[in-house]
């Protein structure tokens, strides 16, 4: 933990902060070690401090050893100005993207004219260090990666015609939890025929049936780290929409996962896929991004997509995810979760990707 202290020390000094003020979830984790819902960070050049409430004061001095925990009461517009008075701060960032406009709001009325500390907005300055990973997050992240490819393993073995959509992704749902996945990260997606057209679609009663597409895209998590994962499969005979669709999707993804390299953008690597996927004439199918990073949560940095100026560098995790959707038909996605180790990506996902006649 306290290696991400000091990385983040560094920024706050470029960034001219006496600390931050950090209120998102998983930056509280990553940063502290604390995994309770509620509570608030305070790191300073020479302090980290912990505030939470009674329900986790104990919690976080057990979790948390390299903060300082303070217990305290009520909304932080009650209690952050006694601290940041304590220690002397003068400029304070916050997490832009994440305080709600009325702890914002509260915490200025609270500070009010002529006092000598302001806020300063941040932005992503913790998901910044976020998106590299060390050793430990690395495993943590493998680990939950290859539950995810037995859990597809296992839905291969189950998934007849006539099953519901929603009866299969229980299945998934219940494998991941009995081999160990803690909550999953995100409601799971069994998406068949025309629902396969949805991106994001939402398991329903509808009954698979032989020789149309079916997507799944499924994830578990280990040690707080998420993993995602996307095949698309055909019960049955596939028709020869789905052959051609299928091959120019796996083309895409498998040409990204061959020529992404650190240094690159998230716009130049979503590019790797998406003259792909046009050339083939299917770009105004492709509505997505190419991929997102994985860690804590299942969408962090980096963004690999379309306007993305991210920098992809060794040591991140993300996705890798081309798409090709047709209304009225269904669609097609291939995802794997890949990790840029010494220049070369490699796949911490493996299940199969080849559909079988
Ligand atoms: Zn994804």
């Amino acid at each position: 933990m306290n290696a991400r202290l000091q990385r983040l020390r560094a920024l706050l000094q470029e960034k001219e902060l006496d600390a931050l003020f950090v209120s998102q979830a998983e930056n509280r984790r990553y940063l502290s070690g604390f995994v309770g819902t509620a509570g608030f960070l305070i790191v300073s050049s020479s302090k980290a401090i912990l505030a939470t409430d009674f329900r986790y004061t104990e919690q976080a001095r057990m979790q948390a050893p390299d903060f300082e925990v303070i217990q305290v009461r009520g909304e932080p517009a009650e209690w952050l100005l006694q601290t940041a008075g304590d220690l002397g701060l003068k400029r304070v960032g916050f997490e832009s993207p994440d305080l709600t406009f009325y702890t914002y709001h509260r915490l200025t009325e609270a500070i009010g004219r002529g006092a000598n500390w302001q806020l300063v907005p941040t932005e992503k300055l913790v998901e910044r260090l976020r998106s590299v990973k060390d050793p430990q997050e690395l495993a943590a992240l493998t680990s939950a990666a290859h539950l995810a490819d037995r859990a597809f393993e296992h839905l291969q073995k189950t998934v007849r015609p006539g099953m519901q959509e929603r009866e299969a992704a229980w299945e998934v749902e219940r494998f991941l939890r009995e081999s160990g996945s803690e909550f999953i990260p995100f409601e799971l997606i069994v998406a068949s025929g025309p629902n396969a057209a949805l991106p994001h679609a939402h398991p329903s009663e509808r009954r698979i049936a032989g020789g149309e597409p079916v997507i799944m895209d499924i994830g578990a998590r280990v040690d707080g780290y998420c993993s995602d994962l996307s095949r698309t499969f055909c019960l049955g005979k596939q028709d020869e929409t789905f052959r051609r669709v299928y091959d120019i999707v796996l083309g895409a993804q498998l040409t990204a996962l061959a020529t992404l390299k650190p240094g690159m953008t998230g716009e130049e690597a979503d590019n790797l896929a998406r003259t792909v996927i046009v050339q083939a004439g299917y770009g105004d199918n492709f509505g997505h991004g190419l991929g997102h990073g994985v860690g804590l949560a299942v969408h962090e940095e980096p963004r690999l997509g379309m306007n993305s100026k991210d920098v992809l560098s060794d040591n991140m995790v993300f996705t890798v995810e081309p798409g090709v959707y047709l209304p009225g038909w269904g669609g097609v996605r291939i995802e794997d979760m890949a990790v840029i180790e010494q220049g070369k990506v490699r796949p911490l996902t493996g299940s199969q990707k080849i559909y079988l006649d």
